[in-house]
């Protein structure tokens, strides 16, 4: 690990100003301590966020609720708002890693975290992300590695924030040296046909201030399920959100996001349209989990995850239409 100075900014203003080129944003730092030790980073500063004020908020107001970046996650799952109004992230949260872990990972730094392919983490292989012609993963140990658009890049992304943000509709708030801007999570994540170096686009010297979750429309619900290899803390096989807006007892609308699936999260377009307009059955939930992965490629060791995926979609769907309020 490279030396480093390390600087404690108490607003966003002076964190913006801290980050000079050659410098990272700090955390939690559950993820940049890896990155450093498996020198995947070597900065010259690190930005600690944790001193400045206001970046730990969880807000109700009129245009939804805002949460800081700096939130953890335990503090997602405690918290009785999210319970409430936003169960796949609350139950996202909870599933997340170990207690320990969520008790100081924050789910800004879960949403930048950078993915967990064993080629990518490790020094000796400068595959595709790491500016490299090739993608280990192909031909290589692959048996936890994507089963969509996994072509140039097989690695999944590891964010189960971002597999419930997204089917909650979560917005972005910015901030950068030019200012203030807003995103949709949806966009935010960059597939590796677009620029394989990099999952999101976040800006330099950009961090992300707040995340915002529209109020949920009447006759809504959600639901988040993940399986691991094992009932204890673990990565996920597969992990699904989904939101459903029901009226008339028929679906009106669905937002399907599949994680672990592919190097950015999976929005099951074909599910959500498969759902649109049906009644919630046992029999509409199976059609639509089969229409989720119709586009799966698995690679040579991987094959199961599109049967877990197909049962946890119909599953996820089953549970949201319970949750609906
Ligand atoms: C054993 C283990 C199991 C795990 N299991 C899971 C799991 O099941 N599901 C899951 O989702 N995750 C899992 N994780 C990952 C863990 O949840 C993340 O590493 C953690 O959430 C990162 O948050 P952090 O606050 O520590 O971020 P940091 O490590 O501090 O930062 C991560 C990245 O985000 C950037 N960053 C952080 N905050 C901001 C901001 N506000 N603006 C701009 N940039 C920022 C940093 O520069 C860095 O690049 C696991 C980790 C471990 C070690």
């Amino acid at each position: 690990m490279n030396r480093f100075s390390w600087v404690n900014p108490s607003s966003i203003e002076d964190a913006v100003a801290a980050l000079e080129p050659g410098a990272s944003i700090k955390a939690g730092g559950i993820d940049m301590m890896d990155l450093l030790k498996e020198g995947l980073i070597v900065p010259q500063r690190l930005v600690n966020l944790r001193a400045v004020e206001g970046l730990d908020q969880i807000e109700e107001t009129s245009d939804g609720l805002h949460i800081g970046p700096l939130v953890t996650l335990a503090r997602l799952a405690a918290d009785p708002t999210i319970q409430k109004l936003h169960r796949a992230l609350a139950d996202a949260a909870s599933r997340a890693a170990t207690p320990q872990i969520r008790n100081v990972a924050t789910v800004g730094g879960n949403l930048l975290q950078r993915p967990r392919c064993w080629y990518f983490r490790n020094e000796a292989f400068v595959c595709r992300k790491k500016g490299g012609g090739r993608c280990y993963a192909h031909g290589g140990e692959n048996a936890y590695h994507a089963i969509l658009d996994n072509q140039l890049c097989a690695a999944v992304h590891p964010s189960a924030m971002a597999t419930a943000l997204l089917a909650l509709g979560a917005q972005l708030e910015i901030r950068g040296p030019v200012g203030q801007r807003s995103a949709p999570l949806e966009g935010f994540f960059v597939a590796p046909e677009v620029d394989v170096m990099r999952e999101n686009a976040l800006g330099d010297r950009e961090i992300i201030t707040k995340i915002i979750l529209p109020e949920p429309p009447s006759g809504s619900g959600s639901a988040y399920l993940k399986q691991g290899e094992k009932e204890s803390f673990d990565w996920p096989l597969a992990e699904v959100a989904v939101m459903l807006e029901r009226e008339a007892n028929r679906c009106k609308r669905a937002s399907i996001v599949l994680g672990a699936a592919a190097p950015v999260p999976f929005r099951a377009k074909a599910a959500e349209d498969a759902l649109t307009g049906k009644v919630v059955d046992e029999a509409t939930a199976r059609a639509a989990a089969r229409a989720a992965v119709q586009g799966a490629k698995p690679l040579e060791q991987n094959a199961y995850k599109v049967t877990i995926f197909e049962a946890i979609v119909r599953r996820t769907i089953l549970a949201a239409h319970g949750n609906v309020k």
